[in-house]
């Protein structure tokens, strides 16, 4: 197997008196999408936010265990030098520079990056060949763009500062389906070229899909993980998060409604 390329170990992360996760394990293997499932609130964006040093913009603070990427401990690095290190945050929401350009937000996605010049022309070169829309739009406002295509914009921005593990924060949320689809390639296709991903996810089906290995985060704690196919024909995952009906359940369910005593209206 790999060596584990990003390493979380027993973290614990709380918000004031709020604990968002507790002894939470993840590994990402170098090249490897993993992906981290879970409902709303579960810790899936506590998580990222740990990664990539970003909690303290939220009043948040690990209170125990680390994070080390490629063998060194991330914990004391300033958020910026985390993106020079190689991890680059794409936040759930789509945040971009409403009023900056394509071409602008692509650019303020270089700075503090490790590469010069020749580097970020590269980059570009690339995610205009991911996304050529934002090729055809640079000169356009980015509050502009449609919700997909902010998408596109949101993680060809964190592209440009030529990341070795992407954090991706629900990239399908809020889109159509096909445009959800779409989005889901390229995360493939910007994996294929060497680049790992954390893929946090409330869209289980696309997820696991994708991933190769996936943690069930359920209020704060990893309840399952395992290899992503695995998951994916685990009763559980399918019930909860893939929308699966459990037909014994419900036939048993239907049985208990039709013995029930008919409610009347009161008074009678
Ligand atoms: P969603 O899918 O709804 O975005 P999530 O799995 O990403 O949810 P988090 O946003 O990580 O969950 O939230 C985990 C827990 O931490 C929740 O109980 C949430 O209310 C709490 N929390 C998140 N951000 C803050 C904050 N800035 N201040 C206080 N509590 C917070």
């Amino acid at each position: 197997m790999a060596a584990a390329s990003l390493e979380v170990r027993a973290l614990s992360v709380g918000y004031g008196p709020v604990r968002a996760l507790r002894d939470v394990t993840v590994d990402v293997p170098e090249g490897a999408i993993v992906a981290v499932l879970g409902g709303n609130g579960a810790g899936k964006s506590t998580l990222l936010r740990a990664v990539s040093r970003t909690l303290g913009f939220q009043r948040g603070h690990v209170t125990s265990g680390s994070i080390s990427f490629d063998g060194r401990p991330l914990d004391r690095l300033s958020a910026a030098r985390i993106v020079a290190a190689g991890v680059v945050q794409v936040p759930e929401g789509r945040q971009v520079f409403a009023r900056m350009t394509v071409a602008d937000n692509l650019r303020a996605g270089a700075l503090g990056s490790a590469g010069g010049r020749r580097s970020s022309a590269e980059a570009l070169g690339r995610v205009h060949e991911l996304f050529p829309v934002l090729a055809d739009r640079a000169h356009q406002r980015a509050g502009l763009l449609s919700g997909g295509e902010q998408q596109m914009l949101a993680m060809g921005r964190a592209l440009m500062a030529r990341p070795r593990l992407l954090l991706l924060d629900e990239p399908s949320l809020g889109l159509a389906p096909l445009m959800a689809a779409r989005i889901a390639e390229t995360v493939q296709e910007i994996n294929a070229t060497g680049t790992s991903v954390l893929l946090v996810e409330q869209n289980a089906a696309i997820a696991l899909r994708l991933a190769s290995t996936a943690y069930v985060l359920d209020v704060g704690e990893v309840a399952l993980s395992g290899p992503a196919d695995e998951l994916a024909s685990s009763d559980e995952v399918r019930r909860r998060y893939l929308g699966v009906v459990d037909e014994d359940a419900a036939a048993d369910a239907s049985r208990a409604q039709a013995a029930a005593p008919t409610l009347r209206k009161w008074p009678a």
